[in-house]
Order: structure tokens, then sequence, then C-alpha cells
């Protein structure tokens, strides 16, 4: 096994179950609690080296590990075996598969398209990238329940028996290049998921996504489409302020509580896929409605004295701040900055100069090298007004100073969050703590 956390263990966990013998390997040290826990199972861990990986009968990865690894290019040429952990999982897994994916909204839609399963009435469990492990739902899997999956391009790689029965892909658009190495390779790996389904299985794609639509001449899978700007031939669009399934309205714009034209896609591709696994359209409107939407997505946090307070830490990369922007009308104070992953800051020149009031600037300062607020600062300028807080206590201080009633505070910072926080829910409580705590 490669990858001792999560994904690993539950893994680990499994194999063991199974009468395997399994050694361990991770890239990075164990800490002691770790390096306990595995003289517990009984598991070595050992180097993560050629000579261990080539003594291996086959090699399990944690979505973590790059499939293109030299070493493992190697074992699979020598003819090792090596899959991921949801390949794994597929082997054991009972009951149907509903499989999301995409470069933005599969946590949102994953848990929406569970809560709109619960709702109807139909059996389900939720997990994959979301929490849960896909190894660890084997236990409580059964035939009739269907196994909701948000997956990502990771776990998507290396898969050749898993097969999801209904499949759903909301967008592609450039991600993870550090790991993929090109758009297509990266677009190639989401396919996998439509690539493996079968006769009679769904593939829910969005109309509006050139890349998705690619994906139907990849699968053998039926197409049912969504947009939020077109009829579609098959699946469910937007007539004005109804959602439609072909002819029929279903439900209403305004049962979506969630902001922004991409919750509305959200929306679509997860009613598309509730219905395919069994949900009534009629059932969907009203569970939409009192769906509350995942922390730090958008979250509404507070309102004091008439200005609305939003947690958008997850907008870790410009394209999901756009979003967040487009979402608001205008009155937007908006929190930016972080650790910066060479993102080109300049498409939200625009839209802050037509709604924003004022940018506040916070991260880790020089010499930390990999400060955003500089590159943010340079992109902007001219744009909107800055001011550079550094710390989110002073960025909260600064917004609540100078905005008025019907002011937005938003923390959508289009950065990583390494540079001051372990992770991006972490930078979220925060905000949503001094938030609380402002007078
Ligand atoms: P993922 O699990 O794919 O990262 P999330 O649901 O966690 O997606 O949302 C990540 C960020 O992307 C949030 O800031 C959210 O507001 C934004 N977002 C959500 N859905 C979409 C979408 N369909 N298109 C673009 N951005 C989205």
């Amino acid at each position: 096994m490669i990858g001792t956390k999560r994904s690993g263990l539950a893994a680990i966990d499994l194999l063991l179950k199974y009468g395997a013998r399994v050694r361990a390997m991770d890239s990075s040290p164990l800490t002691k609690q770790e390096e306990s826990h595995f003289k517990f199972l009984g598991v070595p861990v050992v180097a993560q080296d050629e000579a261990n990986i080539g003594t291996a009968t086959m090699i399990v990865l944690s979505p973590a590990v790059p499939y293109d690894l030299p070493m493992l290019v190697a074992a699979r040429e020598r003819g090792i075996p090596t899959i991921g952990e949801v390949e794994l999982s597929s082997f054991f897994l009972k009951g149907p598969v509903l499989g999301i994916t995409g470069s933005n909204g599969k946590t949102t839609t994953t848990a929406l398209t569970g809560h709109l399963l619960q709702r109807a009435g139909i059996p389900c469990q939720v997990g994959g990238n979301i929490g849960t492990a896909v190894t660890s739902l084997i236990d409580s899997s059964a035939a009739e329940r269907w196994n909701v999956l948000e997956l990502s391009s990771f776990q998507l790689e290396s898969i050749d028996h898993f097969r999801a029965q209904v499949a759903g892909c909301l967008n592609v658009t450039p991600d993870h290049l550090d790991r993929h190495h090109t758009f297509e390779i990266y677009a190639n790996a989401k396919a996998r998921m439509f690539e493996t389904q079968q006769d009679g299985d769904s593939a829910v794609l969005n109309y509006d996504d050139p890349t998705c639509r690619d994906f139907a001449g990849r699968t053998k899978a039926k197409a049912v489409w969504f947009s939020a700007t077109q009829r579609v031939p098959n699946g469910v669009w937007l007539n004005g302020e109804d959602l439609m399934w072909d002819d029929t309205a279903f439900m209403q714009r305004s049962q979506i509580k969630l902001r922004g034209i991409h919750n509305v896609e959200n929306v679509m591709a997860g009613a598309a896929m509730a219905h395919l696994a069994g949900a009534p359209l009629a059932t969907i409107g009203p569970a939409v409605l009192i769906f509350p939407g995942v922390e730090h997505r958008i979250e509404f946090v507070r309102k004091l004295k008439g200005e609305e307070y939003f947690n958008d830490s997850k907008a870790t990369n410009v394209d999901a701040t756009l979003k967040a922007v487009d979402a608001f009308p205008s009155g937007l104070w908006i929190i930016l900055g972080g650790k910066d992953k060479g993102s080109d800051y300049k498409p939200l020149r625009e839209p802050l100069r037509q709604r924003a009031k004022g940018v506040l600037l916070i991260g880790a300062e020089p010499p930390y090298a990999y400060a955003a607020a500089p590159i943010i600062r340079k992109d902007l300028e001219g744009a909107i007004e800055m001011t550079d807080c550094g710390t989110m206590e002073r960025a909260l201080e600064y917004a609540r100073a100078h905005a008025t009633a019907g002011d937005t505070v938003l923390l959508s910072p289009a950065c990583a969050s390494y540079d001051q926080y372990s992770n991006y829910e972490e930078r979220g409580k925060h905000f949503k703590h001094l938030v609380t705590q402002l007078l």
C-alpha cells in the first residue's frame, strides 16, 4: 500500500480483512502515533523504493500518489498490477454506484444528490473524496443501496473495473496541472469514469462544457444533459424561472437557496442524477429548498447591522472566486490572498470593478516566497481599491469599519491557505469565529 493516511488506512483494513499480506510505504515520515497504529495492525512500514515495490504482487495507491511515478511505471512494465483505492473497492462494493466528478462543485453536488435521494426515501450512502473513503463504505453497502461517490481525477485515473451506473461530470477547467501535466491528461483521467460505463448506464454531462460534451462520445452510457443556458436534447435545462426535464417543469429556480448560477448547474446535475437513481421529479424541488449547502462554500455566517458576512474559504482558485463574485450584485468587500499557486488574478479585475467596494489583502508577508498579495496587487492595480491587512483579524476590523448597511463582506480568497493555516477549513472556521465576535 502506498499512502498511509485516510484512504490508505481504509484500504489496508480491507486488504487485511481478506487475508492479504500488507506492507505500507509513504514518501513522508510517519508520526509516532501513526507508527504505533501500524505496529498494532502488524503492518510493516517500509521504505518507498524500487526494491520494496519490485517485490510486491500488487500495488494499491492512495489518491495522492501519482500513477506515473517512474518506479510505478517500471513495476507495471514488469507485470505488477497497480490500482487505486477506488478501483480496489469496486471488487467488493455492493449496490449501484452514482459517481460525481468535475473541476469545481463536486462536494456540493455530491452532498446535494445524497440529500435528494434521502428525501425521496431511496436508500443511499455518501462518500469518496467528500469524506469517508470508498473502501470504508463496503461493510455498509447493500444490493439495493446507492453508493453516491465524489471522485477526483486522482481517484479516477487508474480505474478499469470500477463502474458507475450513473456518472456525472459538472465541468472541466484547468486544475491540478502540476500532477497531471497537461489539460488533456487531466481530462482523460475524468473521462475514465465514462469509459468504464456499460450499456444501460447514464452519463450526466454539462452541455455547455466542450470537454464534457466530448465524454458523450467516449461512453456506452446514454448521455443525459444539463444546461443553464440552452435547451438540451435529453435532460435538464432552464426555461426562464422553471427547471425543466425535457418538456416537464419540475421545480422553480427560486427553490434554490444557494447563491450563483453555478449552483443552479449543480442542482440541475444533482436533480438529473437523483431522478435517474429513482427519485420522482416531484420530490426534487421541496428537497432542494431545504438543502443547506456545504460549509465553506459561499456559506452565510451572520447579518450585522445590515451587513452580511459570507465564508467561501473553499475558493482556492480564481475560477471559484469569480463564481462567488458573480453571485453578489454589488457592495462587496472581498478578502483575497494566501499562498499563490502561480495564478493569473487579472480575470477578477472587471467583475471586482463592477461589484466591489474594496479588496482586503491577507497572507504571510515577505520573505515568505509564495505570497499572493503582492501579485494580486499588481494584477488588480487601477481596477479597485486595495488595502494590505495581512491577517484575517485586521481584514475584518477594516471591513467592519468601512462597510455600510446592504454591503457584503466575503472571504473568497482565490488562493491556498497554507501560508497561515493548515487548510481551507481552518481558515474558514477562523473567519467565522471572528465574525461572530464582531460588535
Ligand atoms: P469541489 O469539491 O469540486 O472542490 P466544491 O463544491 O467544494 O467543489 O466547491 C469548490 C468551490 O467552487 C467553492 O468556492 C464553490 O463556490 C465553487 N463552485 C461550486 N460549484 C461550482 C461550479 N459548478 N462551477 C464553478 N465553481 C463552483
